[in-house]
């Protein structure tokens, strides 16, 4: 258990001292890296040099070539090394094999700091792993920095549904664990002309000794499938738009301007739209160059998926809705004669 705290500062374990630098775990799946990894090397390689310590990747895979190229990628966005666990058990995510690889990494090289996405496979792994070594975790952080008296993370989140955020710090508790959402924080520039070490590690674990199998992948075949954390443009109805029948003007304007199709809770709630539209705490966090709100009244479990973007325009028949507080452009007026209008203007350009 962590010591009392004397005036904020804490006074880390001997044996703890031990562990140094950052690590982010490189997630992919069907050769593809999860671009949330680029993110936190970003932000991650901010937390090294503040501690003055080293940045590194972690790729767990199936022997070949695509593993290699995804540590190339890991230095280019900011690793200085990278640790590499290849093996035919870890082909496909599945949580024993990974945890295990993972696990015997940090026991073996000892991070002081350890970051996953946010996303389903980060989200397994991530429970897993900080169980199996008695760590403290936090998850879906929205800022990370180092805190000045303890040196450690200081890992923060919105709690008690979005009206407060809190600060948390492990202490006494190696690794520091944190998960972070796709799109939350910025992607960093790639430089081609990085490079730097990998450091093999060798798992032993046999197929017949792992209780899951994955006996076939099926990969989600919808031509329309939502890719709204990455879109550059994101048309989004609430509640204001009255009846499902009315979102059609959302997909007209979206469909327009190239962009996604988002949706506020209630409206998924109701079953007007895809559970995977939903932007907020409890949907997608988004980051498009443009976001259109109609008939959202800016509530702030929204707010927090959709606030990054870089122009909010908003429409809304009341004058005082709370979105108009960070919106970049409001519009005061009826959706449902705005929303085609725009449509025609922007189909005519
Ligand atoms: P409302 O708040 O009902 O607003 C509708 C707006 O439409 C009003 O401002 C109204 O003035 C306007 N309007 C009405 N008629 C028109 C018209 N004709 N033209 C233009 N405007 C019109 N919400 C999310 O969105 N995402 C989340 O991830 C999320 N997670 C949550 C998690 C928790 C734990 C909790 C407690 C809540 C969460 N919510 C989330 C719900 C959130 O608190 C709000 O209830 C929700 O965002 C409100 O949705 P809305 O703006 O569409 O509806």
């Amino acid at each position: 258990p962590a010591r009392k705290p004397a005036k904020g500062k804490y006074e880390l374990d001997e044996r703890l001292k031990a562990y140094q630098g950052v690590w982010v775990f490189v997630e992919h799946e069907q050769g593809e890296v999860h671009p949330v990894s680029w993110e936190l090397l970003g932000e991650g390689r901010k937390l090294a040099d503040t501690l003055g310590v080293e940045l590194c990747g972690v790729v767990l895979g199936a022997p070949g070539l695509r593993t290699r190229r995804f540590c190339d990628e890991a230095f280019f966005h900011g690793a200085d090394a990278c640790y590499l666990v290849e093996d035919p058990v870890l082909a496909n995510y599945r949580n024993e094999p990974f945890t295990k690889g993972l696990t015997e990494l940090v026991n073996t090289y000892q991070p002081e700091i350890l970051l996953l996405g946010a996303t389903t496979q980060g989200r397994d792994l991530a429970g897993s792993v900080a169980t199996t070594l008695q760590t403290g975790l936090t998850a879906d952080c929205t800022e990370l920095r180092i805190d000045p008296d303890n040196r450690s993370l200081a890992a923060s989140r919105p709690t008690f549904g979005g009206s407060l955020l809190c600060t948390i710090l492990t202490l006494n508790y190696r690794p520091q664990m944190a998960t972070v959402r796709p799109r939350v924080m910025a992607m960093p520039d790639r430089d081609a002309a990085r490079s730097g070490r990998i450091i093999e590690h060798a798992l032993h674990l046999l197929e017949t000794d792992i209780v899951t199998k994955v006996l076939d992948y099926i990969p989600d075949a919808r031509q329309d499938k939502p890719q709204l954390p990455f879109a550059d443009v994101i048309v989004a109805g609430g509640r204001g738009m009255k009846k499902p029948e009315n979102f059609q003007l959302i997909r007209d304007l979206a469909a327009v301007l190239g962009g996604e199709v988002g949706a506020s809770r209630p409206v998924v709630q109701a079953g007007w739209v895809e559970l995977d539209r939903q932007v907020g705490q409890s949907g997608k966090t988004v980051r498009p160059k443009l976001y259109i709100a109609a008939g959202i009244s800016g509530a702030v479990q929204h707010r927090v998926g959709m606030e990054g973007s870089d122009v909010i325009i908003a429409i809304n028949t009341d004058p005082n809705a709370p979105i108009f507080d960070f919106a970049t452009y409001g519009i005061v007026g009826n959706a449902m004669t705005i929303l085609p209008a725009l449509t025609e203007v922007f189909r005519q350009e």
